[in-house]
């Protein structure tokens, strides 16, 4: 077993706007629960970090090739990722959810969706989700690299709904993204830092630690009430 690496620098890779978990403030900072959670836990445990905002489905490819140490991107914890991850303990709970356009009274249930196109991300939970269920409801799924870009998709019409995780949903529609849920949200994984199968093992340990230390001290609830108000 590798020892820790205190005050080593670790190159984490993760999505690029995903908010709020990721994504630039109005002074083009890169903030969010994930930004803030992994350099509290990296201050906590005596690291450093650089971080690559790279996309979701880049970000997971660059641990996987070696170009990153680990991933922190809203990313579920699932037994398929299993074979070729390994975990952090869960640190946020989550799941997938439809949104459609705010001017839209058509579509309020997956019924709705028949002959229609929905939005989804490379490589995700929502993607995964909505082709378990598009041939029994008749839609077509179209992919983007990231979350901004299915949005523009449904707000210009030209697909009817998107599936994304619904904290990030959430939080785009109180910011005023031009959307809104009309299901129910699907069961689903928590989020978990990641690492390559059986590489980094001692980063692993660090971040399991240094979670531990920020959910005892507070400052763990601090972050989320940071971005979420306070009933998070
Ligand atoms: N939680 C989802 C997944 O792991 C989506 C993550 C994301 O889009 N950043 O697939």
């Amino acid at each position: 077993i590798a020892s820790a690496q205190p005050g080593r620098t670790y190159i984490i890779a993760t999505d690029v706007t995903f908010a709020p978990f990721e994504f630039e403030d109005e002074n083009g900072n890169l903030t969010g629960i994930d930004m803030e959670l992994i350099r509290a836990i990296a201050e906590d445990q005596g690291f450093n970090v650089e971080i690559k905002q790279l996309g979701f489905d880049a970000a997971l490819q660059a641990v996987q090739a070696g170009q990153a140490d680990g991933v922190i991107a809203g990313m579920s914890i699932t037994d398929a990722r299993k074979q070729v991850f390994d975990f952090s303990d869960p640190y946020f709970e989550s799941g997938v959810q439809m949104a459609v356009l705010e001017s839209n009274n058509d579509v309020k249930s997956y019924e709705d969706l028949k002959g229609k196109r929905v939005a989804v991300k490379n490589g995700t939970e929502g993607a995964t989700f909505a082709e378990s269920i598009k041939d029994q409801y008749g839609f077509t799924t179209v992919y983007f690299a990231d979350s901004a870009s299915m949005y523009d998709e449904v707000r210009t019409g030209n697909s009817v709904a998107v599936f994304d995780d619904y904290p990030v949903l959430a939080y785009g529609i109180t910011q005023g993204n031009g959307l809104k849920t009309v299901t129910e949200k699907e069961a689903g994984a928590s989020y978990g830092f990641a690492v390559n199968k059986g590489q980094n093992a001692e980063l692993l340990e660090m971040f399991n630690a240094g979670l531990a230390n920020l959910q005892d001290s507070g400052e763990y609830d601090e972050i989320l009430s940071q971005f979420l108000g306070q009933d998070a």
